[in-house]
């Protein structure tokens, strides 16, 4: 008997959450120094997928690609007269790791490999991870290929891309993946979680990326978790309750400054006073002036949020 069409979606879903999850895909694969890789990530994404899960944030990313991705491949399909994979997998074994290689989209007649990715800005240079995934595929290609990334930013009727084609690994980085991959799979076959790499830092990326993204799993690298017996719960709650009227009332107050700003765009620019109906509208120049640097006292911020219940 055919399965309902809502187990299809679940299982489809589910897999979709295996493949951000599994160690041993190009996507995933890195070595120490590579900018923006980190072991412990990777086996972290595995063993602790609730992390990524519960990541609001990384998850409206997640959505967001997956249906650019989805779109493209529409419009790549619709613009070849040549066969157009956008299913494919290979195995590649590097020294005994397996590794999974779902490239995007494969052309056959064209020898072309195409990793879609969408980002909200596009960027001058590949980032170094994508050019790892894509130079994997391309070694496990069962033809000589081109490999290209096809960057898109899309948001609402704005579309820019850019593409970029990505050179062949060199042997010595091979070696490098290669090492990792090995080191990787006896953490995973061990089921431990590798420290956080020498040099990485709470503040600094791939850690953390601005003040609303961050690692998914940030908290467990760097949360210091102390029980904090001194301050009583009363006040704790009384501040928390502050910190979220404090919170809308800025966001209020930056949508007053927004709407003030815009109707300044129609008033005069030449210093003066001008008079309209019952108001008088005082016009001050201001020239532009250097401000000398200053020195910044330390000082303690405190940020607080409540655990899901
Ligand atoms: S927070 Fe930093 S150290 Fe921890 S997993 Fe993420 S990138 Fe690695």
């Amino acid at each position: 008997m055919q399965k309902p069409i809502e187990t299809l979606v679940e299982e489809a879903l589910l897999k979709m959450r295996l493949d951000i999850e599994d160690p041993f895909t190009a996507s995933q694969c890195g070595y120490p120094g590579l900018e923006g890789y980190c072991r412990r990530k990777r086996l972290l994404n595995h063993f602790k997928p609730e992390n990524t899960e519960n990541d609001e944030e990384l998850q409206k990313v997640f959505i967001k690609g997956y249906f650019t991705e989805l779109a493209y491949k529409q419009i790549i399909r619709d613009i070849h007269e040549e066969r157009v994979y956008t299913k494919v997998t290979w195995n590649l074994s590097m020294d005994g790791v397996n590794i999974r290689v779902d490239p995007d989209i494969w052309i056959p007649a064209r020898q072309k490999i195409i990793e879609i990715k969408a980002v909200k800005r596009i960027p001058d240079k590949p980032f170094e991870h994508h050019r790892i995934q894509v130079g994997i595929q391309l070694l496990a290609c069962p033809r000589k290929a081109i490999g290209e990334i096809h960057y898109i930013e899309w948001e609402g009727r704005k579309w820019n891309m850019k593409t970029f084609t990505i050179d062949k690994l060199k042997d010595e980085e091979i070696e490098k993946i290669k090492e990792e991959n090995k080191i990787v799979m006896e953490f995973w076959q061990n089921k431990q979680i590798p420290p956080i790499p020498d040099g990485f830092q709470m503040y600094k990326y791939p850690c953390f990326i601005s003040r609303i993204a961050r690692c998914p799993h940030w908290d467990d690298c760097w949360l210091v978790e102390k029980s904090a017996t001194e301050i009583l719960i009363d006040d704790i709650d009384v501040y928390y309750k502050l910190y979220l009227k404090i919170k809308s009332l800025k966001e209020s107050l930056q949508k007053l400054e927004s709407y003030k700003d815009k109707l300044e765009q129609f008033f005069p620019k030449e210093q003066g006073i001008y008079k309209c109906g019952d108001y008088e509208l005082k016009v001050n120049v201001i020239p532009e002036t250097i401000v000398p640097s200053y020195k910044r006292e330390a000082y303690i911020r405190y940020t607080v949020r409540k655990k899901k219940e």
